[in-house]
């Protein structure tokens, strides 16, 4: 993609001028999707094509069939203009808390199902490549959401979620984050999370709870300290606080499957605070280049 034509910022001025028409997000999608001139045909594999009929559309020369570019992306058989849907991406992405389904609806005149089932899909695009785990100093802990505070580990949960969650500290405070819902406080449950977003060499920190001691095998740096009610984790437990107040009154209408798109969105945003003028540009390359799954998928 040209330099000139790669949407950078965080300013809705600049947005408006950079995308007028719904045209201009095609022409947006197009570059992406076919970047370097790089064509593969949805139906047959074919590489060739020529020119679509519709704007900004390709065709396989072998099959004829006409792609345009949002078929097969998360864009697909959106319900509103796409001008719109450039809109709220780059709200959701910019904004520092986001916006909620209800906020999005009014700004934008859209039904409220309507934002959330499109607010789904961004999530998706939200959820880590698990491609970059943490390293160097990692502090994890636990917590409930939805739920007293009181709650105990080990002890039925009810209707509260168990979260576990991942901070890097690094030289002048904290790095990246991850967090993940987990059944219990177990090794089994804990594993996969560690697995996913924790390198093997890592500091990892965590406090004296039983359920992390069988991980030393794997994560020979792995030390287990008093927590202190939090005191001796200061940074992850502001980390949740924070956390917890953006979900708060979230978590009350959501199923496991979307609380864990909100811990995805949270931490999307958070893991870019310092790289926000891509923000949105990386969000729409990860919106082409993902398939849409359907509200009700496993994700
Ligand atoms: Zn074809």
């Amino acid at each position: 993609m040209d330099k000139k034509f790669k949407f950078v910022g965080v300013n809705s001025i600049k947005l408006n001028r950079h995308f007028q028409t719904d045209s201009d997000c095609y022409e947006y999608l197009a570059s992406i999707k076919w970047a370097d001139e790089s064509f593969e045909c949805k139906k047959c594999k074919h590489k060739k094509c020529c020119i679509g009929k519709r704007a900004f559309s390709r065709r396989c020369v072998k099959c004829r069939y006409d792609e345009s570019p949002t078929a097969g992306t998360m864009f697909d058989k959106c319900k509103f203009s796409l001008l719109v849907a450039f809109h709220i991406v780059f709200k959701i992405s910019s904004k520092k808390k986001g916006m909620s389904s209800l906020e999005l609806s009014h700004e934008f005149e859209l039904r409220q199902p309507t934002c959330w089932e499109f607010k789904w899909k961004i999530q998706q695009a939200m959820q880590s490549s698990k491609q970059n785990p943490l390293s160097g100093e990692v502090h994890i802990d636990e917590f409930f959401i939805g739920g007293p505070e009181e709650q105990k580990r080990g002890r039925s949960k009810g209707n509260k979620r168990l979260v576990v969650v991942a901070l890097e500290k690094v030289k002048d405070g904290v790095g990246r984050a991850y967090a993940q819902i987990i059944e219990n406080a177990s090794s089994e449950e804990f594993k996969p999370f560690f697995k996913s977003y924790i390198n093997k060499e890592a500091s990892v920190i965590t406090d004296e709870w039983t359920g992390y001691s069988p991980l030393k095998k794997e994560y020979k740096n792995l030390k287990q300290i008093p927590s202190n009610d939090g005191k001796n984790f200061p940074d992850l437990h502001i980390h949740i606080m924070n956390l917890k107040g953006w979900l708060r009154g979230i978590h009350h209408h959501c199923s496991k499957e979307r609380l864990q798109g909100y811990l995805d969105e949270y931490h999307y945003r958070y893991n870019r605070r310092n790289n926000m003028d891509t923000i949105f540009h990386n969000l729409v390359v990860k919106m082409v280049n993902n398939e849409p799954k359907r509200i009700g998928d496993k994700v």
